[in-house]
């Protein structure tokens, strides 16, 4: 179908340009992608699915969203790669699921019951689905419903959306809960294509990181709306994704457009409508962008994080919708991730720095080249104090370097910025030794060889080594690239931001501490960025007089701050200071916003005193039903009587 990209969207949405904007969203990926070569899945500590004798290829989904019971229910269906024609059994990862019934089928033959056994429940990886599988065959296809609580759902009561009048649901798989609403093989090193069908009540609109197929008004079924997709190209299980909604989409150029509640779509448009630009310079860089349609998805505040790279569609929090742009490097980021991520994926979530660290560098690479050299050092600066205070809240030693333990524990629990700004930092390093030319060229061989495939950071070694290391022998020492792997901090050879980056912010912060008024601040500040706001609020001393505060906040509104980040920073140097004038904004700020980046610092902060402790306790229990189940693990996690 040849897209409709010049309809205009009109919110109210009647049902037959419902049927438009549907349309316009939905448009065929030039070439499917061949399947993966039958490479061994590299070894994961995070599944509990077997994955010698049987990997999937294909996945099949029929699925109904009841959104009184809070469940999906319906079947998943398994194409395997049947490597050993001996085999008796497959095990599948599942989390909370309930199965109802499991049969297995060779090739197009027809489907017979077989057995099956679920284990134990563990706490980081869910319960193994042992089935057996009866002589030849390679499909398996099992009927369950998830649990009102699954970990990697989202049922949002119709108050906790913008239009207040419909529920609203989506999913966050990565890394590790697409075993909560799929029984499969949730290892990255795993890849499968899928088709899909969605029935949702009728007033909703269903979306998935996929082609969608055509909508017609012949596909309802009874008290449903029927929605079908088609995903062509193989990708590992986190990147499964769905919504459901009350969804209007808006298109921004012939290949990409919003998704989003109607009351939002424009806003967000306007937002984000540097993301063809986008692309296209990505594209001159890394190569063409190989997914169809790139859409971004807006999703309800409660979204724990900043963005998800769901392909096709990155699902994303509104709290970067700023009214100027200033915050659109998420969708830098999460664009970059159709090459490095998506395209080219991390083996297992050890290799977690292989999809970030990359992606940090080209998301610093696309703001560079949109927005100016000045704008990519003031993030990068940013990123490197991100990563300071990153490391100091880390427990685990380990997760403090590039290649962290996960053996039995949930590799969420180990989600920190590291893999992404030290991931970056190494890159930077390699850049300066070999000159920018020759590592793109570098870079982009890496993504043209490897698509569509999953890599371990061995095989990235291996691959540097041939391609990079070995073009310029010495320039860059064993001893160096075993530092960046395994260094609890930044290696003494890194090459840093610019540390002129915030001269001028700091100049003008330093003159107003030492006496200087408020008017000359007021009159520099004006011409400041958010970058540059970040900056000048998150330095700030950690005592200061009230009075001072007091005059900064009247003089530039920073506790009712509309900028989420801006007021995030505010907010930690309103907590140093026990000034309490900011905490009424703070709370409703916290109740409001489920991003985990600009909640669990606060409660933190909070934390780490009594008065804190307590009243970060009363707002986690206004806020908690409000958040992502992950959020709420890890808020949970940090107010917890320590022991
Ligand atoms: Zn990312």
């Amino acid at each position: 179908m040849k897209s409709l990209t010049t309809r205009r969207v009109c919110t109210t949405r009647p049902a037959l340009l419902l049927f438009f904007m549907l349309a316009a969203a939905c448009s065929r990926t030039p070439a499917e992608t061949p399947s993966p070569r039958p490479i061994a899945v590299p070894k994961d500590a995070s599944t509990l699915a077997t994955v010698d004798a049987f990997v999937a290829r294909h996945l099949v989904l029929d699925l109904t969203a009841d959104f009184s019971a809070r469940t999906l229910s319906g079947t998943a269906e398994l194409r395997f790669d049947r490597r050993d024609p001996n085999a008796t059994e497959v095990v599948l990862d599942t989390r909370d699921l309930k199965i109802e019934k499991v049969e297995a089928a060779t090739g197009a033959g027809a489907w017979m019951a077989t057995t099956h056994r679920l284990d134990a429940a563990t706490p980081a990886f869910g319960s193994a689905l042992h089935i057996a599988m009866p002589a030849g065959a390679d499909r398996v296809r099992v009927a369950y419903s998830t649990s009102p609580g699954a970990r990697g759902l989202q049922w949002l009561a119709p108050s906790q959306t913008a239009g207040k009048e419909h529920p609203f649901l989506f999913s966050q798989a990565q890394a590790i809960q697409a075993r909560s609403f799929i029984p499969l093989q949730d290892t990255p090193g795993v890849r499968m294509t899928y088709d899909a069908t969605i029935r949702t009540p009728k007033e909703l609109v269903a979306v998935m990181a996929a082609e969608m197929e055509d909508v017609g008004p012949a596909l309802s079924d009874g008290p449903h709306r029927v929605f079908t997709f088609k995903m062509p190209q193989a990708i590992p299980s986190y990147l499964i994704a769905l919504a459901i909604g009350d969804l209007a989409f808006k298109p921004m150029s012939n290949r990409t457009g919003i998704w989003a509640e109607p009351s939002m779509v424009d806003a967000a448009a306007r937002e984000f409508d540097d993301t063809e630009k986008m692309i296209v310079t990505t594209e001159k860089l890394y190569g063409p962008y190989r997914w169809g349609r790139y859409d971004i998805l807006v999703l309800p505040p409660s979204f724990p994080f900043g963005g998800m790279e769901n392909p096709r569609l990155t699902f994303a929090t509104p709290t970067v919708i700023a009214g100027d742009k200033s915050l659109v490097s998420l969708v830098a980021h999460e664009l970059a991730h159709s090459w490095s991520g998506n395209l080219v994926t991390n083996a297992t979530w050890h290799d977690f720095w292989l999809n970030e660290g990359f992606t940090t560098y080209l998301e610093r690479r696309i703001v560079e080249a949109l927005y100016g050299k000045h704008m990519a050092d003031m993030q990068a600066a940013i990123g490197v104090s991100d990563l300071a205070e990153s490391r100091k809240t880390l427990e685990v030693a380990g997760d403090r370097t590039l290649l962290p333990d996960l053996t039995g524990r949930d590799p969420d629990d180990a989600f920190s910025n590291v893999p992404y700004e030290q991931g970056r930092l190494f890159l930077v390093f390699l850049e300066s030794k070999f000159g920018r030319d020759a590592f793109d060229s570098f870079l982009r061989k890496w993504f043209d060889e490897h698509a569509f495939e999953s890599a371990t950071t061995d095989e990235f070694l291996a691959f540097l080594e041939t391609n990079l290391l070995d073009t310029r022998p010495g320039a860059v020492t064993d001893a160096q690239i075993q530092e960046w792997l395994h260094t609890e901090g930044i290696p003494g050879f890194a090459v840093l931001p610019t540390s002129d980056a915030f001269a001028k912010v700091e100049q003008a912060r330093d003159e107003w501490l030492k006496g200087g008024s408020m008017d000359a601040l007021a009159k520099t500040a004006s011409a400041w960025s958010t970058q540059e706001w970040i900056h000048f609020v998150d330095s700030m001393p950690r005592k200061m007089e009230a009075s001072r505060l007091a005059a900064l906040d009247r003089q530039f509104t920073l506790t009712e701050s509309m900028n989420s980040e801006i007021a995030h920073v505010w907010y930690r140097l309103a907590i140093a200071n026990r000034y309490a004038a900011a905490y009424p904004a703070m709370e409703r700020y916290m109740i409001r916003i489920g991003r985990r980046k600009l909640i669990v610092p606060l409660y933190r902060d909070l934390a780490a005193y009594p008065e804190g402790l307590a009243l970060a306790n009363k707002i986690f229990a206004k806020a908690r039903d409000g958040y992502h189940p992950l959020a709420q693990t890890t808020v949970a996690d940090i107010l917890k009587p320590k022991t």
